[in-house]
């Protein structure tokens, strides 16, 4: 593998070899294309649901929670149990934007590559009063499987290509269909922000 290609940091470079495998995985050749995280889901055995086709299933409590009250605490989710075909239950939040949706989803293909197992997510700790709460995060996992799927959103290669182009991330967001955050985000862990501040935003 060419490592003039990817970031400096060593946590960097695992997740960017990660990251263009998925890339590849999904058929894209060219660092610039646009990966559709929709359609790398079907090959990830991934089944990802509309709310709407889960609504009928739910309690007026639960959808009040998911997207009332309670429709910023959650992005997305996986169901631990596979279905009788054997694929995975995704469903989306469905508040969120179109950008916010192709991150969270490819988190959750992230995972399922990763082979992030369910049991590994959800780790029951007891509460003062002895009661078990559920928790349903791992800040190491939670990490990888979101930075692994930003890199294969947004690759390093194709990244700082376009910085020295002297394109905005605005501009680079509207390219990969996410967000500028992300787009940020992928600046910042690879390095290339500084670059940026130079050759784009005061340049
Ligand atoms: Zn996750």
């Amino acid at each position: 593998m060419d490592v003039s290609n990817l970031p400096p940091t060593k946590k960097g470079r695992n997740y960017e070899i990660r990251g263009i495998a998925l890339r590849d995985f999904a058929g894209l050749r060219r660092d610039e294309d646009r990966l559709n995280p929709f359609e790398l889901a079907r090959y990830a055995n991934l089944l990802v649901a509309t709310y709407e086709q889960i609504e009928p299933f739910l309690t007026e409590e639960t959808k009040l929670h998911l997207i009332g009250d309670g429709k910023d605490s959650w992005s997305g989710g996986a169901c631990s149990q596979a279905l009788p075909d054997g694929r995975k239950l995704i469903v989306l939040n469905p508040t969120h934007g179109k950008n916010r949706q192709n991150a969270t989803l490819m988190e959750e293909i992230s995972h399922v590559f990763l082979g992030h197992k369910p049991s590994k997510l959800a780790i029951t700790t007891y509460n003062k009063e002895g009661k078990p709460i559920a928790r349903e995060y791992q800040a190491d996992v939670e990490e990888e499987a979101y930075s692994v799927g930003a890199a294969a959103l947004v690759p390093f290669s194709a990244l700082r290509r376009m910085i020295n182009q002297g394109k905005t991330s605005k501009e680079i967001a509207r390219h990969f269909n996410v967000s500028r955050e992300l787009v940020e985000y992928r600046m910042k862990v690879s390095r290339l922000w500084d670059d940026y501040k130079t050759k784009v935003i005061s340049g």
